[in-house]
């Protein structure tokens, strides 16, 4: 094949290709460095790092020789070189002579202040160009922008007339709108730091004050506590003493007031807790109903009193759980209360079920106000109450619901309620639970369970510490306590008055428990068969036995567990007063009206009409402090009673009136009043049934049922 030799087409042709691909190459590299900016100004944060990258790997990269930029101050009056390359700027990142150009001053101030860019061609023949140590011949330079605000320049120049073209200007142009972009962004991130960092400052400064509010919340709860204490110990003194009506009636007020404070305290001491995150739940195996049920005794005789039914529903409960029966009861106790508070007639029905194996739901539906549909949702936010007056009568601070839904909080659960004005309000919640480790009954008292008595104890003790504590405990229940240090004293006591047990020391001066108790024994009184419970440190089974032969009925070992004397106790005395406590007694029946049932059933008819009108008068009477009035109906209902066998009612009319007689105190005279009003209800509803039944069969006391027992 022959070789031509080229002509000068070819060679033409040739050159401009070669001009092609090295403009190609170098428009390639262009893009590639800026590709490399674009890519590396994403994770550079800093304006001054962002600054000399732009210089040192971008300017310096795209050839030119010589680059400084500046960034104007924050007046806006000078610009000041932040970063530069070439000549000026020999030493990597670090500035010698820092230059500063006022704003308006040479190229590069002009450019700042004209917000435009320029491409000198011959600085000699520039008047704006002010002479410095390169006495360069050709410049361009360019503006940063930012929302049309100039923030920098990047200015660059070269030795030689007529040095840069279009494209270094495009170039330029497209780094110091990239470069402005990212300072922004930069500039943004630093102030998103700036008030991130003040926002945790505020948090921690906000959580110590919150801290040193829960520790001073804590601290002046327990300051107050103690004082508080006394207080209350010496107005139960005052009230064991002899007082006349009104006396009694200030001491009940200081008693009430200091009842209030008491709950009001402790709302705050839980709120501080929770708040501060140290309250902590405690969990165990119980049994839903068993909180019901706490709920019934209570409140039950409360509700009864003020004549609103009261009932509780544990039908759909499957069964033990594990949770926190102290918060729950808390809880539970909190709706209760406020329906017994805010309910003056109908109803209050109390209803817990087993959703899943896992979750319980408690309700509590009330026949009372209602609470209208803009305030439901504020009222579980603290101090919210709806009706103020309603709420001074019967007193609370507004601080039950929001503990309330701050628990159920706590226990990953939700509280709610659904309420019409003028029939009524349903509160419930709903608590997670797990499956109880433990067998556990529904009659299983809940772990912490104070049950509430009634009645007077004597407690025989030598040793103030041990009689305090056990005071402490046993006042706990509602139960009042006398106190004597010997079994001497113990024995003249019992004689003199009536208790409902006596909780006995063992080794005593002057006369231990043991002897005490066989004297007791040994009376010929009533007084002889007081329930006595032994306490003593001796644990050996000799020990229990000689106080069993002592004639005592219980045995406890010091120290006192307050769960074992409060199951003691409330064996005991539902014993003692069961014996004669019979809701329908039909021997009495038989005994009194034979076999006449038709006038049987008028007597019951009349009997109905008046009871519950006596039952309100008392209550009436309570109000206003009229002693006489009470132990009069008292006194007629107890032989009004007892002639229509209804034997339970005619025993509690029968305790007010001697209560009455002996003058006792006012909290004692309310509770009792409490107890008849529950009992006279009950009463009531069995006398109806049996009126009914006695409609449809000839003889209501028929063969077979004629036996006192039926409770
Ligand atoms: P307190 O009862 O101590 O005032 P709570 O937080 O328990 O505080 O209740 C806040 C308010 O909610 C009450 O004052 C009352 O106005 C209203 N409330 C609560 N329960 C009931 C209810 N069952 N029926 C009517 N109003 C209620």
């Amino acid at each position: 094949m022959d070789r031509q030799a080229p002509t000068s087409t070819d060679v033409e042709q040739t050159g401009a290709i070669e001009a092609l691909s090295k403009e190609l190459e170098a428009t390639r590299r262009e893009l590639a460095i800026f590709h490399l900016f674009a890519l590396n100004m994403m994770i550079i944060h800093k304006t001054e790092d962002l600054f000399w990258f732009a210089a040192q790997n971008v300017v310096g990269r795209l050839g030119f020789p010589d680059c400084v930029i500046y960034q104007i101050d924050p007046d806006r009056r000078n610009l000041i070189q932040v970063a530069a390359i070439g000549e000026k700027n020999p030493e990597r990142r670090e500035i010698v002579n820092r230059l500063v150009i006022p704003v308006g001053q040479g190229i590069t101030g002009w450019v700042a202040k004209n917000k435009k860019a320029v491409n000198i061609v011959d600085l000699q023949k520039d008047e704006r160009f002010i002479h410095d140590l390169m006495d360069a011949r050709s410049e361009i330079c360019v503006p940063l922008l930012q929302a049309g605000e100039v923030v920098g320049v990047i200015d660059c120049e070269h030795d030689q007339p007529n040095h840069f073209g279009e494209e270094d200007m495009a170039m330029l142009s497209s780094l110091a709108t990239l470069l402005s972009a990212q300072l922004l962004q930069c500039e943004l991130m630093a102030e998103v730091k700036a008030s991130q960092s003040e926002l945790e400052i505020a948090k921690e400064e906000a959580e110590r004050a919150n801290q040193a509010k829960s520790d001073f919340l804590a601290n002046m709860s327990h300051e107050i506590r103690t004082p508080l204490n006394g207080i209350v110990g010496c107005l139960g003194l005052l009230d064991d003493s002899k007082l006349d009506g009104e006396q009694s009636l200030f001491v009940e007020t200081a008693r009430r007031s200091s009842e209030s404070l008491h709950a009001l305290i402790d709302g705050l001491l839980d709120l501080s807790k929770i708040e501060s995150g140290t309250l902590e739940l405690e969990y165990s195996d119980f049994h839903p109903q068993a909180v019901v049920e706490e709920a019934r005794e209570l409140f039950g005789a409360e509700a009864a009193a003020e004549g609103v039914k009261f009932s509780i529903d544990a039908s759909a409960v499957r069964g033990g759980v594990h949770g926190d029966p102290g918060r729950i009861r808390q809880v539970l106790f909190n709706l209760v209360s406020n329906a017994v508070k805010f309910t003056d007639q109908g109803a209050i029905a109390i209803k817990v079920e087993s959703v899943t194996d896992r979750l319980l739901r408690f309700e509590v539906a009330d026949t009372g106000p209602g609470i209208p549909n803009n305030r439901q949702s504020a009222i579980f936010d603290r101090f919210q109450q709806v009706d103020a007056a309603r709420t001074r009568e019967h007193g609370g601070v507004g601080l039950g619901l929001a503990i309330s839904s701050e628990l159920i909080r706590l226990m990953n659960g939700q509280i709610g309620l659904s309420s019409i004005v003028g029939e009524g309000s349903t509160f419930w919640f709903e608590v997670p639970v797990e499956l109880a480790q433990t067998e556990i009954e529904a009659n299983d008292r809940t772990p912490g369970h104070i049950p509430q008595l009634q009645g007077r104890v004597l407690l025989a003790e030598d040793s103030p510490t041990n009689a305090f504590v056990a005071r402490n405990i046993l006042e706990k229940t509602g139960l009042r306590v006398e106190h004597v240090a010997n079994g001497l004293e113990a024995l003249e006591a019992v004689r003199r008055r009536p208790y409902a047990a006596v909780l006995m020391d063992v080794s005593m001066p002057i006369m231990d428990g043991l002897e005490a108790s066989r004297r007791i024994r040994s009376l010929d009184e009533a007084a002889s068969s007081i329930p006595i419970i032994a306490m003593t440190a001796h644990a050996l089974k000799a020990d229990q036995s000689s106080c069993i032969d002592a004639g005592m009925n219980h045995y406890l070992t010091k120290p006192i567990v307050p769960e074992r004397l409060y199951a003691v106790l409330a064996e005991t005395l539902d014993m003692s007063s069961s014996q004669h406590d019979v809701l329908l007694d039909r021997n009495q029946i038989e005994q009194i009206w034979g076999n006449d049932v038709s006038t049987y059933h008028q007597v019951v008819e009349i009997f109905l009409e008046e009871a519950r009108q006596s039952g309100q008068t008392i209550r009436d009477a309570f109000a206003r402090q009229d002693l006489e009035t009470i132990e009069v109906h008292a006194h007629s209902l107890k032989s009004a009673a007892r002639n229509v066998g209804v034997t339970k009612l005619a025993q509690q009319a029968e305790r007010l009136e001697r209560a009455m007689v002996n003058r006792e105190t006012n909290s004692q005279t309310k509770y009792l009043i409490a107890a008849l009003s529950e009992c006279l209800e009950i009463s009531c509803l069995k006398l109806a049934a049996e009126l009914t039944a006695g409609a449809n069969t000839a003889n209501p006391t028929a063969p077979g049922e004629g036996e006192a027992g039926e409770d």
